[in-house]
């Protein structure tokens, strides 16, 4: 979106006092977060009450209708699928020529050869809907640490889970195409972007929606890019994990040995509710698989408590699965009942304090799990990538291949003179809670 904006002849601030429009982007996954977005729009119209403040993102999508009649003092919505086509939305909430220091508003401009917009753009053309789906814009300013940045390969999600919200906002699979991840891989390196988190819903189904699993194809295409730089994977479903990634990465050591797979559950009744197809037993066998091929890998996973149904014995199960698992990271999540999802119907409903109470004891659980888990890093010499030093002191928060961006602990690092957005070789000396701590290595 700040991309598009930008095309659009606007400029980014960081500072809302500078801004003449606060672009708020919101989530509707869960209740937590529907009404974490709601306050947070309506306190930064309370605060700016001049400026105008436009809603956009997932939770616009689901509840357009409702929030345009009930939010009346915010001065625009964005409910488009394609957030590259948000400029669209400015010459009704401004006069552009008010914009102080502006130019009147020009018609976005995309990048140059962008087959997949004009594809898109002929393809809507027919269906008379908004074009492309996809950022046709050049990223200057990423909202990432540096040298970090997102690369989102899919857009949405077939698998249906009956307590996810997520096909209603985004709808059904539509993958990017390969060479348009790969020549935004490309440029996200050339500018000196070392790790490039790629995302998606569900990575394993990248290319499904054309017909086939597209990610081996995708990383090969990746592995021929040259340079240093590390690709890190986040989210692939446990049950249609690609095997075939493990010789990959094996012979890529730029492609990180880091999983992260949602495994939600381990009892059978409950992962059949949820409309999981795995099972305790084949996700157990996939950590050992993963581990055997890829000794260094870490894993990491979140779970779902207090789903309908979900009974002490449920849960005792998910808890000796979590023992035998001995994941790396973990979070937990609270179900949260969603309407038009298949689950908002199952009957079964559990007190909200007895999830709270399930969360905790596997958050105890997992923590001495991570710990654990941590050690054996103690006494390594590790690249880590240098997030923000830490006023004052002469210490570094950065992380390593084993800690994904803002989920996983981090790696801090005793140091001077060093740079965010730097990589580093440290020694890891000791284990602090779930952050490992270093000094800089001496070669
Ligand atoms: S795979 Fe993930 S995004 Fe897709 S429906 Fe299931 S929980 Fe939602």
């Amino acid at each position: 979106m700040i991309a598009s904006l930008e095309g659009a002849g606007l400029t980014w601030s960081e500072v809302p006092e500078e801004a003449d429009i606060i672009l708020v982007n919101t989530c509707g996954f869960i209740a937590e977060a529907k009404e974490e977005s709601i306050e947070t729009t309506l306190a930064i119209k309370e605060k700016y009450p001049h400026k105008k403040v436009v809603m956009a993102g997932c939770l616009v999508r689901r509840y357009e209708h409702n929030l345009k009649h009930e939010l009346n003092e915010i001065d625009a919505f964005w409910s488009g699928a394609d957030p590259a086509a948000i400029s669209e939305i400015l010459p009704d909430i401004y006069d552009l020529h008010d914009l102080h220091g502006q130019p009147e508003l020009h018609k976005p401009h995309a990048l140059p050869e962008q087959p997949e917009a004009a594809e898109a753009g002929a393809k809507s053309h027919k269906r008379g809907k908004r074009k492309a789906q996809y950022p046709l814009f050049e990223r200057k300013h990423l909202l990432s640490f540096p040298g970090s940045a997102y690369v989102k390969i899919a857009e949405g999600c077939s698998n249906n889970c009956s307590y996810c919200a997520i096909p209603l906002i985004r709808g059904s699979l539509k993958s990017r195409q390969r060479r348009s991840v790969v020549r935004e891989v490309k440029e996200f390196i050339g500018r000196g972007i070392f790790e490039i988190n790629i995302i998606a819903q569900d990575l394993a189904s990248f290319g499904v929606d054309r017909g086939s699993q597209e990610l081996e194809l995708l990383l090969h295409d990746i592995s021929a890019v040259k340079g240093e730089f590390w690709i890190r994977l986040l989210y692939i479903h446990p049950d249609h994990f690609p095997r075939s990634l493990f010789s990959i990465i094996r012979d890529d050591p730029r492609i990180l040995p880091y999983f992260d797979l949602p495994f939600q559950h381990a009892s059978p009744a409950i992962l059949k509710a949820m409309g999981r197809k795995g099972s305790k037993e084949s996700y157990l066998s996939l950590i050992e698989g993963i581990r055997r091929d890829l000794p260094d890998a870490v894993i990491r996973s979140t779970f779902l408590v207090g789903f309908p149904g979900e009974n002490r014995k449920d849960f005792l199960t998910l808890i000796d699965f979590i023992k035998a698992a001995q994941l790396d990271w973990a979070g937990v999540f609270t179900y949260s009942r969603e309407e038009e999802t298949r689950a908002f119907s199952f009957t079964g409903k559990v007190a909200k304090g007895t999830a709270r109470r399930r969360k905790r004891e596997i958050e105890e659980l997992q923590l001495s799990i991570t710990g654990k888990r941590l050690e054996r890093f103690i006494g390594r010499e590790l690249t880590v990538l240098v997030e923000e030093g830490v006023q004052g002191e002469d210490l570094f928060l950065a992380r390593g291949y084993l800690q994904a961006p803002e989920v996983d602990g981090l790696t801090v690092v005793h140091g001077s003179d060093l740079r965010a957005g730097e990589r580093v070789l440290v020694k890891i000396v000791r284990c602090n809670g779930v952050d490992l701590e270093a000094i800089v290595s001496n070669g």
